[in-house]
């Protein structure tokens, strides 16, 4: 896709390349999730935010596994994010790589900064650590070990790696400054012991380093020009920086950290905890759950990668956290779809008709356009016969003021089909309407010219003697409609909120055309909304649509 409009991050970059601050000025950007959950749409902000800015400078953009945490990290999810990112678009090319991969580089590193006397092993317990680092409003106070010598530390270190201990017994930490007003710097641990199988490297590792650490040196190994993360980090910058700083590797160029908001969007929960505890207990049909704002969820709903792409243009990039409207999201959707797809008709919720004038074994195929408004989708047959069903709501027994679809004695067009008139409503036993009785006009055939009379109203149908049924699941939002619940990782408790009707299941009457459709297929039902053939659930006995969104949008631009 081609670079888009400017953003506060291309004005930084933009100022390094005037001060040559990178050799050759090649941009280098990243995106470094961490494999311990699928992507959602806060991290597609971030893909297209970095692949966009590599595409914008003509420069090159990594895809990077941050796997450095042995405990949560699963191959999985390594293959869900890859085949995310690839549907999303943004192409990392050969670059692909994993943090783990620099386990050995971080180890010497470690050394290094211990042969400067910059790091030290510290044998108090986690909960001393705590304690001693201080508040905000006080400061730390240096624990018992931090002098001891530089052989000293050299030695223990290489023990804690050689697995001499045991789960938290001892840390490594950077040495820097208990009483730093950034509680970041107050010797920050970098090493931590833990005795458990990696992903990727097994059991050849029993010390681990911590975030922190690990990730400027993954960025400054691969010669990250700009580390583009969300503002939670802002307050680790100092340390990112200290530490490329200290080390000798870095001596000539340094990747700058940049931060910007995460994304939030109102009515749903986008962190990949929040989405992990809807997987786990079930609430959810897995990480692909069509409701979920995942990428896999957002693809089996039938949103497109463009449609995600417009909508990120659209909000940019910001240095302050604000709650998206999901409303500004479905416009994107809608807008991209509306071209896209053709328009058949599906009768959700139907009651029959019976056009008592029309011939009994007779059908008739009828041209429609797919799309009245992109011919490019051409035509096809659609069968007009005696039965027919509409929407049960397209009729009234007694009508409302102003209504203009069916009611005894009124006429209406049935589309790109004959008007049609109500004669005779039959009931069940109960009361209940089952049937209505109508008669046709053959000279009101459309395309036919007629113009002899107008009618107000005109209804979507489908042959009752010749369509298909399949099941449709309708989608609401996932949360109630309740501002005050935000995306707080730190005390999440949405699940408090949820919204107990998101999935109806019902049975819907299409068009013959859609026994054709194939999984990830898209349609617009006409007036009933956009649809997505299922590409878990769906077979070709067994048709099963997903709504992607009804027609009706609430956003204004
Ligand atoms: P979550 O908060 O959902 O757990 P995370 O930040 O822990 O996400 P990572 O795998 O570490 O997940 O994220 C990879 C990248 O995606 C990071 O650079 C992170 O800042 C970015 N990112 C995560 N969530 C958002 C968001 N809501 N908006 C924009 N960027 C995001
Ligand atoms: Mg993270
Ligand atoms: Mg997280």
């Amino acid at each position: 896709s081609e670079p888009t409009g400017t953003n506060f991050i291309n004005n930084i970059i933009d100022e390094d390349i005037r001060n040559n601050i990178y050799q050759n000025n090649k941009v280098l950007t990243r995106f470094p999730p961490e494999p311990n959950g699928y992507l959602h749409i806060g991290h597609a902000k971030s893909i297209l935010l970095n692949y966009n800015t590599s595409l914008r400078y003509n420069g090159k953009f990594n895809l990077r596994f941050d796997d450095t945490n042995p405990v949560k990290e699963d191959e999985e999810y390594v293959q869900s994010i890859k085949e995310d990112i690839k549907w999303l678009g943004a192409d990392w090319e050969d670059r692909l790589f994993f943090a783990s991969n620099y386990f050995d580089k971080m180890f010497l590193y470690a050394l290094e900064l211990i042969k400067k006397d910059l790091a030290y092993v510290d044998d108090l317990s986690p909960d001393e650590i705590r304690q001693y680092r201080g508040t905000l409003f006080s400061p730390g106070k240096n624990s018992p070990y931090r002098n001891r010598s530089i052989e000293e530390n050299l030695e223990l270190f290489t023990r804690m790696k050689d697995g001499k201990f045991i789960d938290g017994s001892k840390v490594l930490r950077a040495k820097i400054d208990m009483s730093s007003p950034n509680i970041n710097m107050r010797d920050p641990i970098i090493y931590r012991i833990l005795h458990t199988h990696h992903h990727n490297t097994g059991d050849t590792w029993c010390i681990y380093p911590m975030y922190d650490y690990a990730h400027p040196i993954e960025d400054g190994i691969e010669g990250i020009t700009h580390s583009i993360c969300t503002l939670e980090f802002e307050d680790h910058r100092p340390f990112y920086n200290w530490l490329l700083e200290n080390l000798d590797d870095f001596k000539i160029q340094r990747p700058k950290q940049i931060e910007f908001a995460k994304l939030q969007l109102s009515r749903t929960i986008i962190g990949k905890r929040f989405i992990k505890t809807l997987v786990d207990k079930g609430i959810v049909d897995g990480w692909d759950d069509p409701r979920l704002m995942t990428i896999s969820g957002m693809r089996r709903r039938g949103i497109t990668p463009e449609a995600i792409q417009n909508f990120c243009d659209e909000i940019g990039v910001a240095r302050s956290n604000s709650i998206v409207d999901i409303a500004m999201f479905e416009h994107f959707v809608r807008d991209d779809l509306k071209l896209k797809t053709p328009r058949l008709m599906a009768i959700l919720d139907p009651i029959k008709i019976v056009i008592t004038n029309y011939p009994e074994d007779k059908i008739e195929w009828l041209d429609m356009h797919n799309n009245q408004d992109n011919e490019s989708l051409g035509i096809r047959k659609i069968p007009f016969g005696r039965e027919i069903y509409i929407e049960k709501e397209d009729f009234m027994e007694v009508p409302i003021k102003k209504y203009f679809r069916l009611f005894p004695g009124n006429e209406v067009r049935l589309m790109g089909a004959y008007f049609i008139k109500c004669n005779e409503v039959i009931k069940n036993a109960n009361g209940e309407i089952i049937q209505l009785n109508c008669t046709y006009d053959p000279e009101t055939k459309s395309g036919s010219g007629f113009t002899g009379r107008k009618v107000k109203g005109t209804l979507h149908w489908v042959c009752a003697q010749n369509c298909i049924e399949s099941e449709i699941r309708l989608y609401d939002y996932l949360l109630n409609d309740n501002n005050d619940i935000d995306d707080d990782e730190d005390n999440p408790d949405p699940l408090n909120n949820i919204n107990p009707d998101s999935l109806k299941v019902i049975k819907g009457y299409l068009e013959p055309e859609l026994a054709n459709a194939n999984s990830g297929d898209k349609f617009q039902f006409v007036r009933n909304g956009y649809f997505v053939v299922d590409s878990k659930d769906s077979t070709k006995n067994n048709l099963v649509f997903n709504l992607t969104l009804n027609l009706k949008s609430s956003w204004k631009p």
